[in-house]
């Protein structure tokens, strides 16, 4: 397929974590938020006068010092945030607003924190209890955190409004980059996608690391060209699969598992579209908070959530969208020595497998993968498994 025309512009943008677009926004004026996790509802992170940008470390080469502060026995991705911090990477952040998802996330940020690695002199690092569970207590708990440990810091710091009609805007501003999100995505849909996993990995990944209003018009101008692109002749993918799982902040390894013969048509991992990029519907009659709280804890999907009605709605989610995008597997990818993945991973990978009928890869990985050769094997012959199935039928 010819190149997208601003496909070069999006993975620029994600070459660095202060990319052009935070570096504008930050001139005209506007607080930085890192966030390091989905459990904070992005809008909260993006009220007027504010942006959220999520945390990656793009281009990690060592992680020695990340790993001296934290062990080797911890998620490589909260080790090279660290490193990144400690390198000075993340001083153009106002404050992070963290959950208490992660505990090793947290470590990392109770680092940043308490080695004073970021510079600006106003900086501060808030934490918010979230719930592992989804029904109306945990919801009262998780509208009363945010208030506490979002929105009021976000007030009383910065003067960020934090009203209804603030809420109500910030809805509407991410409503309108899911719904482009959506629209783009829903052509992974098609026998032939004019629009391959990579080049939807890098654009999505834009939306979590960019202020959104920057990036509206790029991707408005995508979605059109994507209306009139012509796809390859022929298909040059052997399998489509639903890529599930841990973070996935570096798009090489969509690319890499694209390269291997599997077109990604589905991306249900932190970072991804489904369903980060869900539009929140928001109705007139109730508080603001408690809706954007009650979608966030409706559609979760991280494996945090340990309600026995949240394990099984997760495979069934992961089924609903290999027969939405008509699959042929399902990959579960997970970081070494992430908990709740590893838990997930094994369980999952053998339910989807025996009870839901999908041939399934199960894989732990490094942060960088994007040049494995190992796992461009594993990808390669899950491929060719798939093709056998489907020769035998
Ligand atoms: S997998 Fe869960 S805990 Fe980890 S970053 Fe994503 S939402 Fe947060
Ligand atoms: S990959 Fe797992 S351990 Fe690492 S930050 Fe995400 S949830 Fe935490």
């Amino acid at each position: 397929m010819k190149d997208l025309k601003h496909i070069y512009y999006f993975e620029k943008l994600l070459e660095d974590a202060n990319n052009d677009l935070v570096r504008q926004a930050e001139v005209d004026g506007q607080i930085v938020i890192g966030s390091v996790c989905s459990q904070i509802p992005e809008p909260l992170l993006n009220l007027p006068g504010c942006f959220s940008v999520r945390l990656r470390a793009p281009r990690t080469g060592s992680i020695e010092m990340g790993t001296y502060y934290m062990s080797s026995l911890l998620c490589e991705c909260c080790r090279a945030i660290l490193e990144r911090a400690i390198e000075g990477g993340y001083n153009f952040l106002d404050c992070i607003l963290a959950p208490d998802a992660c505990a090793q996330m947290n470590r990392c940020v109770e680092n940043i924190d308490k080695q004073h690695l970021i510079e600006k002199e106003h900086f501060f690092v808030s934490y918010a209890d979230v719930p592992m569970k989804s029904d109306a207590s945990a919801l009262k708990h998780y509208v009363k955190q945010m208030r506490l440990r979002v929105l009021e810091p976000l007030q009383e710091k910065f003067g960020i409004d934090v009203s209804d009609t603030a809420l109500c805007k910030a809805v509407e501003e991410h409503n309108r980059i899911c719904k482009i999100m959506t629209e783009i995505g829903d052509f992974r849909k098609q026998e032939n996608p004019v629009i391959t996993g990579y080049e939807y990995a890098v654009l999505c990944l834009a939306t979590y690391s960019c202020p959104k209003n920057l990036l509206v018009e790029k991707l408005e101008e995508t979605l059109e060209e994507l209306k009139t692109r012509e796809p390859d002749a022929k298909n040059p993918y052997k399998a489509r699969v639903v890529m599930v799982g841990s973070e996935i902040d570096d798009p090489d390894l969509i690319r890499l598992t694209e390269e291997a013969g599997a077109l990604v048509i589905a991306d249900r991992y932190c970072f991804g579209s489904l369903p980060g990029r869900v539009e929140i519907v928001l109705n007139d009659e109730e508080d603001v908070l408690t809706q954007i709280c009650a979608f966030y804890l409706k559609t979760g999907q991280c494996p945090r959530f340990m309600n026995t009605d949240k394990i099984v709605e997760r495979k069934e989610y992961v089924h609903q969208l290999a027969q939405d995008y008509q699959a042929d597997g399902v990959i579960y990818q997970q970081l070494k020595f992430c908990d709740y993945w590893g838990y997930e991973r094994a369980l999952a990978s053998h339910v989807m497998r025996d009870d839901y009928g999908y041939p399934v890869l199960s894989i732990d990985r490094p942060y960088v993968v994007g040049n494995s050769g190992q796992l461009r094997t594993r990808v390669q012959a899950f491929v060719e498994s798939i093709e056998i199935k489907k020769l035998n039928k």
